[in-house]
């Protein structure tokens, strides 16, 4: 692989494209808030009100009503797909999916209402604003600016915003994959819900590109007994079975193991660190690598996760009656599997560690549903980013953010890629929205952007899919 040096001359380029104007500001800040004040959560929301809207914008600005499509497979979980047609169809089209539904959020728990488009002290405040709206209107923002500028890209591009990111039955990206293929297929998918710029205190620090993914998997545990009055114990004890099961989970690591995209993303990140973190992230890239270094890393979860396939229990039942022996006692454990392992491979390793015929083992699906066995499929390999997307991705952030590197990463947790890779379209994260990273608040409350960050990473997507699908 190779990435672009920074050199002085590159630096010193100006910026060729002009900056957006107040109408187009305004525009995204219009679709941002009206993004924001659409409840699309999976509880009482709606996707498909969030996806008309968006159409309308589309249609309103001219776009075929042809190329301009909301469908889903029920009345609340629509998803919205345009299509770009490009001045060639040579090369299969590039696909951007962003998701439009939002994680719950509570009135009680915020300081603003979360469904309410607040800025305040700088920063836009809303469900969505971090995870993921703020692209989803970035992207139609675009759309609408470079349909206004004429401009078309080399191949066709289609946007397709869709539902049931963050959980429900109706994943918007599986949904269209498995009913809609020719829509939305594509040579390769970005998706602005991985990746992202990182900043502390809104000084820019470096640019990722989500490379590849973890693989999620739930197995259940579980021990049973005969059971029997509390009054006349026996050593034979479902709960007890459990417990040292999961007691010898709680001193498992499992092996360290870096591939392309984590050994690059250690590589890049090791210069902007300092001191004892700096040398940490080097050692662990020696063959073999530094034990203590190896410890001092994993103790931070952000690279423990990145180290390593991670297994950790997240629910526990066990017991019907406060005076009876258990019959039955159960956990969840939770793994992150690490590319080129598969969670047949993971539970035969939990199996091993447990080693108690007391304790069954077995694989629970996203549906919930229990198998003796776990799927053999391993997680993607991962895919560093071929030079037709990087290029020009180093290029727009070398323009807007000097000095800053572009760094390859694993995303520890899962998004749509799963869906998009699964179906054999390399996928990757891209996003021009600065966050700083001690104010990650996906998920969590008061969930905010910082105002300029909005603007600059609406900026960035008209930059990036100039310099990525122009006609030069
Ligand atoms: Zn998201």
């Amino acid at each position: 692989m190779t990435f672009v040096r920074w050199t002085a001359a590159l630096l010193l380029v100006p910026a060729a494209l002009p900056a957006a104007d107040d109408a187009n500001r305004q525009l995204a800040h219009d679709l941002f808030q009206q993004l924001i004040e659409i409840d699309t959560t999976d509880s009482v929301g709606s996707t498909t009100k969030a996806a008309e809207a968006m159409a309308k914008r589309l249609l309103d600005a001219g776009f075929p009503a042809a190329d301009v499509k909301v469908l889903g497979p029920n009345d609340r979980r629509g998803n919205m797909v345009v299509r770009v047609h490009g001045t060639s169809t040579a090369q299969k089209p590039v696909l951007i999916i962003c998701h439009l539904d939002v994680v719950e959020a509570r009135r009680s728990d915020w300081t603003t209402d979360p469904f309410q488009f607040v800025e305040k002290d700088g920063y836009f405040y809303g469900r969505g604003t971090q995870d993921v709206k703020e692209n989803d209107a970035a992207l139609i923002a675009n759309l609408i600016r470079l349909h206004s500028e004429g401009w078309k890209p080399n191949r066709d591009l289609i946007v397709a915003l869709t539902a049931d990111e963050e959980g429900g039955k109706s994943n918007g990206v599986d949904w269209l994959l498995k009913t809609h293929r020719n829509l939305i297929d594509a040579a390769y998918a970005l998706n602005p819900d991985g990746g992202g710029v990182t900043s502390v205190k809104g000084k820019i620090v470096n640019v990722d590109i989500e490379a590849s993914e973890k693989l999620y998997a739930d197995y259940e545990l579980t021990t049973t007994n005969p059971g029997g009055h509390s009054s006349l114990p026996v050593p034979d004890n479902a709960i007890y079975h459990l417990a040292d099961a999961l007691g010898k989970l709680e001193k498992y690591a499992f092996p360290l193991e870096l591939n392309e995209v984590t050994r690059t993303y250690f590589e890049r990140r090791a210069p902007l660190e300092s001191a004892q973190m700096k040398d940490d992230m080097n050692a662990v890239l020696h063959i073999p690598p530094d034990p203590s270094a190896v410890m001092r890393l994993s103790s931070d979860p952000r690279y423990n996760a990145l180290l390593r396939t991670t297994c950790i229990a997240t629910r526990l039942n066990g017991g019907h009656a406060n005076n009876a022996l258990p019959q039955l006692a159960q956990a969840n454990v939770n793994c992150r599997i690490l590319p080129g392992h598969s969670p047949e491979e993971i539970r035969n390793v939990l199996a091993g560690l447990v080693n108690d015929p007391k304790v069954t083992i077995r694989f629970v699906s996203d549906a919930g549903a229990v198998s003796n066995n776990a799927p053999d499929k391993k997680a993607f390999p991962p895919l560093m980013p071929s030079p037709e997307i990087l290029k020009p991705l180093e290029r727009v952030a070398a323009e807007m953010w000097p000095g800053a590197p572009v760094i390859p990463e694993m995303e520890t947790g899962a998004s749509d890629s799963i869906y998009t890779m699964g179906a054999g379209i390399p996928s990757y994260g891209v996003s021009g929205m600065a966050i700083d990273q001690d104010d990650v608040r996906a998920h969590g409350k008061d969930e905010r952007l910082r105002v300029s960050s909005f603007y600059d990473g609406v900026e960035f997507f008209y930059r990036y899919l100039k310099a990525l699908l122009g006609n030069q």
